[in-house]
């Protein structure tokens, strides 16, 4: 029997005082949602599987809590993973995992809704579903367990995952979220079993339910075919999309502690057109629409009148091609700088526009460090990775930022991008230099270049996904070189550990085998994969080594044109066909513009035309579909 929340809320109060940041464990923050337990059928639970302080920045999880607790019938309340400290006091006392509303256990809800944005939260939602008490693998869970699904970027390859979760939710989760719930509801009032449960969902658009398939490997390991097993489990499995972006959410929680993002998040535009090939969110977020300048406006009045927050965060892959953005920013500029409301945009394109905007967002402010985004550092790569652009200019938007007062320019490069020769990555440190003297030349020794140097994994659903990844050598001998050329005071140089990327790439390009990898690693310690300070290598190495898989053969193998991907059964809506043309253009150093200046034919509008055609206008950015409807369903509905 579960723990009652009054005996739940008395061991908290036995321990926080125990614990660091006690304030991450209790709730009760202005703008949270109680419903009444007992006067409502339906409770989720929504996790974010690391800590609260980033977890409450998760805008996905916000946008979740706001639909569901909408509905009658339906509550929504929040779950974070503990930090170690936490997390040695609920074993001590027998303290299970609960929700922050009502101290309710995860194990009394109906459903829990895990974000997973990110594939290092992988031993963190084991970690999760321990502390809550519910079996671990899908396979284990009664009809008396909640219902475990989970969503994000993450889910675009779920395989890694798909032993302990029940179904997965593919892309925008604002309606599917309701579909799922109204599911559970009519499978709870026809009293099934689990297994129905479980094939009802898979009926919904955007839902994948891994039980429902089985994968079989040829000799080499790879992927001979995937097949479900029953009728109701499609194949390929396409993304949830809206045809229109809601208004935006405005009643955000205000926390009382210190987290991540202690602002308001607006999100201006979803997806994105520009193409950068290295980049996944680019891809699965497409197609891109847009909130017009007075929905905008009217959410910021909003939120911060609800919130009492005094920072907005203007949301988007890339705020700057946002249609109305200068106009935007000047009526949030007029607005807001006398209420000393600061507003910034954290995502811009290089380019002059960029420079302006934020000019004309700092006002007075105190202007420490801008960020501009090259990922590559010669014209030969940018053109490879599709994002041309060239040196001079470069030099000459960091000479304007320096100009106008900004001391340090952050620079974010990649190293490990296909096609990639040392030369490229000198090239890193040569241009760092070049932008350090042009700060030199503006503000003398006051200017500052910090270098933020990660490495390439290639993303499922991009057009590198049939690359490999740099062996730990390889990454290793670049990065000596960046710290040999990149020595001056002015200049600082960030890098991310071959062991931290090596994992990133075996979890998202892994296959349902990875399961079991994951699962030996939490069983020998590993947990908060995404913190320096807890990740342990060793245990990945070890669990690779018990289960017989070679994790280079994740990483290290260029992979065959028709391999069939362990995530070719989620279709992202971009064709894997023009992934693979554009690809190709990338070998051949051909760039691709931005798909508003004219369509590329990815493979959105055939698939969603019926979407498009439902709303027309300026709000999507793919062109708009004048023929009439065609007989044929371009979305499962079933
Ligand atoms: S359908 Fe055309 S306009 Fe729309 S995202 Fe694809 S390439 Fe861009």
């Amino acid at each position: 029997m579960s723990m009652e929340p009054a005996e739940v809320q008395a061991r908290l109060e036995h321990i926080l005082p125990r614990v660091q940041k006690p304030g991450r464990y209790t709730g009760g923050e202005l703008n949270q949602i109680v419903k009444e337990w007992d006067a409502t059928s339906t409770r989720v639970a929504l996790a974010f599987p690391d800590i609260y302080d980033l977890g409450m920045s998760n805008l996905g999880l916000a946008i979740l809590y706001d639909a569901l607790n909408q509905q009658d019938g339906v509550l929504a309340e929040r779950v974070y993973l503990p930090w170690p400290d936490m997390e040695a006091q609920m074993h001590a006392t027998g303290l299970p995992l609960y929700s922050l509303e009502t101290k309710h256990p995860v194990a009394a809800f109906d459903i829990l809704g895990i974000s997973l944005p990110y594939e290092t939260l992988y031993t963190n939602t084991l970690n999760l579903l321990d502390l809550a008490g519910i079996p671990i693998r899908s396979a284990d869970r009664a009809s008396s367990h909640p219902l475990v699904i989970a969503g994000g970027h993450a889910a675009f390859n779920p395989e890694p995952m798909a032993e302990f979760i029940d179904a997965f939710v593919i892309g925008e989760g604002e309606e599917v979220i309701l579909d799922i719930v109204r599911a559970f509801q009519a499978w709870r009032e026809r009293g099934e079993d689990r297994a129905s449960l479980l094939r009802s969902l898979a009926r919904i658009w955007g839902v994948y339910v891994p039980s429902l398939y089985r994968v079989e490997y040829h000799q080499n390991g790879t992927i001979r075919k995937v097949k479900p097993l029953v009728e109701e489990a499609a194949m390929p499995v396409l993304k949830r999309i809206v045809g229109r972006l809601p208004p935006p959410i405005t009643r955000f929680i205000v926390p009382f502690v210190d987290v991540t993002h202690n602002r308001i998040p607006i999100e201006i535009t979803r997806g994105c057109t520009r193409g950068c090939r290295f980049c996944q969110a680019g891809m699965i977020t497409r197609p891109v629409r847009e909130r017009s300048l007075t929905e905008i406006m009217r959410a910021i009045e909003e939120a911060v009148q609800v919130t009492g927050l005094d920072e907005v965060g203007l949301l988007s892959l890339s705020s700057s091609d946002h249609d109305e953005i200068i106009p935007l920013v000047q009526e949030a500029s007029r607005k807001f700088s006398d209420q000393h409301i600061r507003v910034s945009l954290p995502s811009l394109r290089i380019e002059s526009v960029s420079v302006e905007l934020m000019d004309q967002l700092m006002g007075q402010a105190s202007r420490s460090g801008f960020t501009l985004a090259p990922e590559a550092a010669t014209e030969r790569m940018r053109e490879i990775i599709n994002k041309p652009i060239s040196t001079e200019q470069l030099i000459e938007i960091a000479r304007e930022i320096y100009r106008r007062g900004w001391h340090t320019i952050k620079l974010y490069f990649m190293i490990g991008h296909p096609l990639e020769t040392l030369n490229d990555v000198r090239a890193i440190a040569e241009l760092c230099k070049a932008v350090l003297a042009e700060g030199r030349r503006e503000m003398g020794r006051r200017a500052k270049v910090h270098a933020g140097v990660s490495t390439f994994v290639p993303k499922p659903h991009t057009p590198f996904q049939w690359v490999p990844c740099d062996t730990m050598d390889q990454i290793r001998a670049k990065q000596a070189l960046l710290k040999r050329e990149l020595r001056d005071p002015g200049l600082k140089l960030n890098w991310n550990a071959p062991e931290e990327t090596m994992l990133e790439a075996w979890l998202s390009r892994g296959d349902r085998r990875m399961g079991a990898v994951i699962y030996e690693a939490w069983k020998r310690g590993a947990r908060f994969d995404a913190w320096q300070e807890h990740f342990t290598y060793e245990a990945w190495m070890e669990a690779f080594a018990s289960v017989g898989l070679d994790p280079a053969f994740y990483t290290h193998r260029e992979r065959p044109l028709d391999e069939i991907f362990p995530w070719d059964l989620i279709h992202a809506g971009v064709q894997k066909k023009f992934l693979l043309e554009d690809y190709r253009a990338s070998l051949r150093g051909q760039t691709r513009h931005d798909c508003r200046e004219g369509c590329f034919a990815c493979g959105i509008l055939p698939i969603y035309s019926d979407l498009r055609r439902q709303n027309p206008g300026e709000a999507w950015k793919c062109p708009e579909v004048r023929t009439p409807t065609r007989a044929r369903a371009h979305i499962p509905v079933r």
